[in-house]
């Protein structure tokens, strides 16, 4: 059975008081992977920033778990939603094993999501490859087993396979229970995953739909790609 945990009903949010995500509806359920897409600039940050809490929308509706949400980062990581940004929340100047600890859950929940980090559990975090660094900060995000995870561009400037990998621990991870909500400018792949989509434009909705469904829209992949169409 459907069981809302996220909805937004008309959020609009910015900043300065200019908005750049207007009017925005979007829904996730427990234990889905909802895919948030569109060309560079359409917003998607700014909606991810908005729900984390270190944006405060300046109008519209957002219930968790049926009751508002409020509140900045911290307030929003006690509740159960955990957010990891585009620059991957990794600590680069503590140790793999430190920024672990610094986790909301065991250091052997997370290195057994990802065993590829117990070799580099002493290596300095900014010493870590771009994939690494994604490994950690899910891993140490995943280990404290977040009701909603909330993931800024995880494939940046990663191979294709490192980003099969991220994702399939994502997909598992909902399967779970944990409910994902992943920003991407490509599309392809994360969709692969997705139980549902959502894509941007210009700050707005422009289409939603199954990760199937968006999969088979070439106008939908040439606008989450290219920003045309
Ligand atoms: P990208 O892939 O480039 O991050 P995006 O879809 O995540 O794209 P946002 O980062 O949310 O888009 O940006 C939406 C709009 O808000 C853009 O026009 C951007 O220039 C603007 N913007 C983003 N951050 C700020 C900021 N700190 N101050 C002012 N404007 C901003």
């Amino acid at each position: 059975m459907r069981s809302v945990l996220l909805t937004v009903e008309g959020m609009s949010a910015g900043y300065s008081g200019v908005d750049v995500v207007r009017e925005l509806d979007l829904t996730i359920d427990k234990g889905e992977v909802v895919a948030l897409l569109g060309p560079n600039g359409a917003g998607k940050t700014t909606t991810l920033l908005a729900l984390a809490g270190v944006l405060t929308p300046t109008s519209g509706k957002v219930r968790y778990r049926d009751a508002p949400l409020r509140g900045a980062l911290h307030r929003r990581a006690r509740r159960g939603i955990s957010y990891i940004s585009e620059q991957g929340s990794v600590f680069s100047r503590l140790t793999t094993l430190a920024n672990l600890r610094l986790g909301p859950g065991p250091v052997e929940d997370a290195l057994a999501l990802f065993p590829e980090l117990e070799p580099l559990l002493g290596r300095r975090g900014g010493l870590l490859s771009g994939g690494e660094q994604r490994m950690l900060a899910l891993a140490r995000s995943l280990a404290g087993k977040p009701d909603l995870l909330l993931v800024d561009e995880l494939s940046l400037g990663l191979a294709p396979l490192i980003v099969t990998r991220l994702l399939e621990r994502l997909r598992a991870a909902a399967d779970a229970g944990t409910a994902v909500l992943i920003v991407e400018q490509h599309a392809s792949q994360v969709l692969a995953v997705s139980d549902r989509g959502y894509v941007l434009r210009r700050g707005r909705l422009s289409t939603s739909g199954t990760g199937a469904e968006l999969l088979a829209s070439p106008d939908v992949l040439r606008s989450a790609y290219l920003g045309t169409g």
